[in-house]
């Protein structure tokens, strides 16, 4: 199964990052490229073998735009990627998990994956109640599944107990 983080680089990534190696787990991130004045995460993070995605270059939703709106967004987070960081993008997750034909089409011109996932943690809603976001992910996740979360701070709190229920629940956590 794969953890997925939405919605950085931000304040937390740091965290995010020291949390992961200490339970010595590889994640997935999807960044919007606007933050990415934030090099020294986005380096370490590729340096810990997490992989790194976009997740446009603004956080707007796509469907409300034409193709050569959403074709632009996307490209010109890729491209900055690799201008800016030296990183090739492949893959790509919509703001808000919202995409049409029109996204599909864009994301398949520019040669990208479109991940999205099956379990949602919904920690944006849970500030108050990290344990129930731990509930959520464990009891849902299957073999092979891709789970939702963000680089919020109840997350970060939810982390370590997530994992360590899902390891001994037998899974292993791959990096997409
Ligand atoms: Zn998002």
């Amino acid at each position: 199964m794969a953890l997925t983080f939405d919605d950085g680089p931000g304040r937390l990534t740091s965290a995010f990052l020291d949390c992961l190696e200490e339970l010595d787990v590889g994640a997935t991130f999807f960044w919007q490229t606007r933050y990415l004045h934030h090099k020294r995460p986005f380096k370490r993070a590729l340096a810990n073998g997490h992989s790194i995605g976009s997740h446009a270059h603004k956080h707007r939703d796509l469907t409300k735009r034409s193709f050569e709106e959403q074709f632009d967004s996307l490209q010109t987070s890729v491209s900055l990627f690799s201008t800016v960081m030296n990183h090739e993008a492949t893959l790509v997750r919509p703001p808000y998990g919202q995409y049409n034909k029109e996204t599909q089409r864009a994301v398949d011109q520019l040669g990208l994956r479109m991940i999205m996932w099956d379990v949602a943690s919904f920690d944006w809603e849970l500030k108050e109640d990290p344990e129930k976001i731990t509930r959520l992910v464990v009891d849902n996740v299957k073999s092979g599944s891709i789970v939702l979360l963000h680089e919020l701070p109840q997350t970060l709190v939810a982390l370590p107990a997530i994992v360590h229920e899902l390891r001994q629940k037998g899974y292993h956590f791959v990096v997409l």
